[in-house]
């Protein structure tokens, strides 16, 4: 059994069919799911499909690229952590891969710590979304782990094995997406060859980065069965292994067992 970590199924490209996107998923072996709210307006609907569905989890927070359009505060957002469905915070973090994002820097960092705040507070572990912004991450977890630690994982991990080996050392987890089968990523594969088996998730962020060989289309968590081959050919184990270990894993991060 496999567990796409990090799937937008309130997306307009899968929520109207959403039954049959969880059926395909079973089809193929994905039986658990993290569903992602990108926007303060998607926290609702993300809890609403987790209500609905005994293997559907929900992680709540504000992507950086939300950050010139909202930044509520901590006590906006606090009292949707006490719904049982919820497990996570996030995703949040930082991304300036797109130059008018750079400008939004102080923004993007209230954000972002607002969302690290959460996650010391109630306990639930923070999904990091990184971009073009390494030393940016790196420096404002370490400072704040200092002040109360936290369990974090870099979702749609594709930065380098410096960065994935500072945060391995302060206990964060890291996630394969589809990016790890593109023909370019090489260089990626080499950073997951790296990282241990006991630190590793997987994940599709459908609707986004189809894995090959369906890049360009409509991405569905159950081609996060893709990215667990690949996974498992970069660490030279079966792909029964690599499922079930990263299964464990997300049990282990999101206290499930
Ligand atoms: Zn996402």
């Amino acid at each position: 059994m496999l567990i796409d970590s990090h799937c937008h199924l309130d997306d307009e490209r899968l929520y109207p069919d959403l039954e049959a996107v969880l059926q395909r998923a079973q089809e193929n072996h994905v039986s658990g799911f993290l569903a992602i709210a990108a926007r303060h307006e998607e926290f609702e609907a993300v809890i609403k499909i987790a209500e609905k569905h005994e293997n559907i989890w929900a992680s709540l927070g504000i992507h950086p690229a939300e950050a010139k359009n909202e930044t509520p505060s901590f006590d906006d957002l606090i009292s949707f952590y006490e719904h049982p469905c919820v497990i996570g915070v996030g995703e949040g973090g930082y991304d300036f891969y797109y130059a008018d994002r750079q400008k939004d820097f102080e923004r993007q960092r209230d954000l972002f710590l607002t969302q690290i705040h959460l996650a010391q507070e109630t306990g639930k572990p923070l999904v990091i979304h990184t971009r073009e912004a390494e030393k940016e991450t790196a420096d404002l977890i370490k400072s704040e782990m200092k002040n109360k630690s936290f369990n974090a994982i870099l979702h749609c991990y594709t930065g380098s094995w410096d960065l994935a080996k500072e945060m391995l050392d302060l206990g964060l987890y890291v996630s394969a997406s589809g990016v790890i089968t593109f023909k370019k990523a090489q260089a990626l594969r080499d950073v997951f060859a790296q990282v241990p088996k006991d630190r590793l998730l997987v994940e599709t962020d459908a609707p986004y980065l189809a894995p090959e060989p369906y890049r360009g289309k409509t991405c569905e968590p159950m081609h996060v069965a893709e990215t667990a081959r690949r996974l498992a050919e970069i660490k030279g184990i079966s792909f029964e292994e690599i499922a079930s270990q990263t299964t464990q894993n997300f049990k282990t991060l999101f206290s499930l067992d």
